[in-house]
């Protein structure tokens, strides 16, 4: 195997997939190197949600794209990915919450997002089985959504394969070094060059820089996450209840409920286990908000993880040594983002320009303001 490319891609992804697919199309040739199986990491631990009601333009726009790059997957990988508008569903229980979303409902409107805050009542008759106690309002948006993150990864390989992307599988990489094309070396001593490398690793992404001298500030939490058994469909939304012991929750296409709550404090680190106080807590948070869920059975809980910066916002450029790009820093967006990011981050590396401003995610930012709200 003649093991030179134009670009190496590390990471196996939703980022680092989707990029290879968008660089595939345009006839790059290339290598995923991934140290688990495509999506062993965050992408295959999160729970699917697609949204656009941000409160940073450069989000909204890349969210829009990303949508419509989801509806169209179908068609182009020939099976289905599970993508739904079933819509997010925000509830406020306090006026500085609902303050927020007013004011991202502004931004949200100049950006054309179909978005509106309801009132208690109005949330009733959308969501019936609801307990709206307490709630004052809550922003919605009936084209967010949700996808099935291992068929829009199964997509991407299929494709990327036709178009002779290579794949090294359960290789880690462990030695990265420049001289005049990148040097990589895996686990196994196998040895790739590429003209560029992308550093596409999620929460592994600051150490993997470390190995070149990038500090990045990207900071890996644990979130946990639970699946019920299947059960008839009765709501459509992602439910997001932003109460400090909220959590957010949807009913796949099967009938099966996922849901998550950000744990207060945060749990940092690369942490894939899963805690004992995690599906007490969820089930309380749950069934508080949705009672009719109480005789629901839980069929698994796992951990994976955020990678997040101090403002919020991802981490999207070359860095510092050229021909070296990095991606990640996602929050609790990466699969949403994927889509878009990766067709536009394809573009990058082969021209060496955007089409879209993305200052707001360039890696020499002040990282000081917080940029994003609706983390
Ligand atoms: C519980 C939970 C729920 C979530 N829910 C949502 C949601 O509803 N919607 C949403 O948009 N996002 C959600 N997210 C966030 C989303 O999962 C991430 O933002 C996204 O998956 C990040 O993708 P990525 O490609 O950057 O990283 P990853 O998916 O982590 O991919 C990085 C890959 O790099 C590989 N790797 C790392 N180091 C090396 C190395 N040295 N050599 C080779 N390979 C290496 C890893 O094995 C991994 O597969 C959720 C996350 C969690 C944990």
């Amino acid at each position: 195997m003649n093991n030179n490319y134009e670009v190496a891609i590390i990471g196996g992804g939703i980022i680092g997939m989707a990029t290879a697919y968008y660089l595939s199309k345009k006839g790059i040739k290339l290598v995923v190197i991934e140290k688990g199986y495509i999506g062993s990491g965050s992408t295959g631990r999160c729970i699917g949600g697609i949204r656009q009601q941000f409160s940073n333009h450069t989000t909204i726009r890349l969210m829009k794209q990303s949508i419509e790059l989801f509806s169209q997957m179908e068609d182009e990988f020939g099976f289905t990915v599970e993508f739904y508008r079933g819509g997010y569903l925000l509830l406020a229980y306090d006026k500085n919450t609902e303050k927020v979303f007013k004011k991202n409902i502004k931004i949200q409107h100049k950006e054309k997002v179909n978005v509106s805050l309801l009132s208690p009542d109005d949330i009733k008759k959308l969501v019936p089985h609801i307990n709206t106690d307490d709630i004052i309002s809550g922003a919605f948006c009936p084209d967010d959504g949700q996808a099935f993150p291992f068929a829009v990864l199964r997509g991407y390989k299929k494709i990327i394969t036709e178009n002779r992307g290579d794949f090294f599988l359960r290789k880690e990489v462990v030695k990265l070094n420049k001289n005049k094309n990148f040097s990589i070396i895996l686990e196994d001593g196998t040895k790739i060059e590429a003209e560029k490398v992308l550093l596409s690793t999620g929460p592994w992404t600051r150490e993997l820089g470390e190995k070149v001298g990038l500090n990045l500030p990207l900071y890996p939490e644990r979130h946990e996450a639970m699946i019920t058994e299947r059960m008839p469909k009765f709501f459509k939304q992602m439910i997001v209840d932003y109460r400090s012991d909220g959590c957010y929750f949807h009913q796949l296409i099967n009938g099966q409920v996922i849901g998550c709550y950000t744990p207060v404090p945060n749990v940092p680190g690369i942490r894939e286990d899963a805690s004992f106080e995690f599906l007490p807590n969820i089930a309380w948070r749950m069934t508080r908000l949705v009672p009719s869920l109480k005789n629901a059975s839980v069929l698994r809980h796992w951990g994976g993880c955020y990678t997040m910066t101090p403002d919020g916002n991802p981490i999207l450029d070359e860095s510092e040594i050229e021909g070296l790009y990095v991606a990640s820093g996602m929050s609790g967006h990466g699969f949403m983002f994927g889509p878009a990011m990766g067709k536009h981050l394809a573009k990058f590396i082969v021209e060496g320009k955007w089409d879209m401003d993305f200052k707001d995610f360039s890696i020499n930012r002040s990282f000081k303001i917080s940029r994003e709200y609706l983390k």
